[in-house]
């Protein structure tokens, strides 16, 4: 066990003692037969000798009940035993400054990100080089020696939406790591040398795997902008009224077409909370909007052949392009 972790840095342990069946009854058998019932039960009393025998040969080692750095599990029977570090979990809240990165590690689609690659990934088994996660976790990953990361976002942005503001919240999961204590602004720096333009950090903070579910399952209301192109703009004054008009207006959106392979379809009601600002620039409209979480701001423009209504394009009866979206800001409290 401890050659396993000799490259290890830990300072807390949990033992899991597995029983066989039969031993646990012929134990409760043998204690209600002498009516030994106050006696030291078998499994407390192996986990106590352990304990005691582990203390011999590292006195650091502090033993506990949960949240363990390591998780040591005891096979009673066959005394397999499986060393389990446990992960290291990071919040914090990422910027995306470029529009051609995807949240998560995307695998390959011709080779589905096998072991080695193919040729048209050349050989990194991935569709896109960069992610937010790698960008974030491999300076991290490869600083702690951890194993591997795991990404858990507040939501994501498209590929081609950047995410400014205060940033998107996040977990990042750190797994295996030969470290667990570090100086956090330290880690704040190498990531942000190494997403230099496309992703940077304010700070990290040590967090529990509670957290995960915590990011995964909050919804905020998000301030946009947006910019599109408009077939015919008619009067510009007009057309500034109309698109302001949506402002606490209450949409319909069927699931957008670009989705619909990987979402179930339904109509959802969102709210659009403001409208803050339009400016007109020739054909070209920059709009910023404050909406409800899971609005597709995209198709509150295009529409999306109608599926949203209203939307800017019914509204201004004409054909709307995006040019380009950002979130300004993602409005946690
Ligand atoms: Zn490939």
């Amino acid at each position: 066990m401890f050659e396993t972790l000799s490259e290890t840095k830990f300072s807390t342990m949990q033992f899991g003692i597995h029983l066989p069946k039969e031993l646990v009854q012929e134990e409760d058998r043998v204690r209600s037969k002498y009516g030994s019932q106050g006696s030291y039960p078998l499994k407390g009393a192996l986990v106590e000798a352990i304990h005691h025998r582990i203390s011999k040969i590292n006195k650091e080692v502090e033993f506990v009940k949960e949240r363990p750095d390591v998780m040591v599990l005891v096979d009673g029977l066959t005394l397999r035993v499986d060393v389990d570090v446990r992960p290291i979990f990071l919040y914090g809240r990422y910027r995306k400054l470029s529009r051609e990165i995807p949240q998560t590690r995307w695998p390959c689609r011709a080779c589905r990100g096998r072991a080695g690659g193919c040729e048209s990934c050349k050989g990194t088994g991935l569709q896109y080089p960069d992610s937010v996660q790698d960008l974030i976790g491999e300076p991290i990953r490869k600083e702690l020696g951890a194993e591997d990361t795991s990404f858990h976002g507040m939501g994501r942005e498209d590929i081609d939406v950047r995410c400014l503001g205060s940033g998107r919240p996040f977990v990042l999961e750190v797994k295996r790591p030969l470290v667990r204590e570090y100086q956090l602004d330290h880690l704040v720096r190498l990531v942000n040398e190494n997403g230099s333009g496309k992703v940077e950090l304010d700070d990290l903070i040590w967090t529990s795997k509670k957290k995960v579910n915590e990011v995964k399952q909050s919804r905020s209301e998000k301030t946009y902008t947006i910019r599109f192109s408009v077939d015919d703009l008619g009067d510009e004054e007009e057309a500034k009224q109309a698109i302001l008009s949506l402002s606490g207006k209450v949409i319909s959106q069927e699931t957008p077409k670009r989705v619909s392979h990987r979402r179930a379809a339904k109509t959802r009601k969102r709210r659009v909370s403001s409208v803050n600002k339009v400016s007109v620039e020739g054909n070209e409209i920059e709009m910023t909007l404050r909406c409800e979480a899971g609005t597709y701001i995209k198709e509150l423009v295009h529409s999306d052949e109608g599926r949203t209504s209203p939307s800017v394009k019914s509204v201004m009866g004409s054909e709307c392009h995006v040019i380009w979206l950002d979130v300004e800001e993602i409005h946690t409290d």
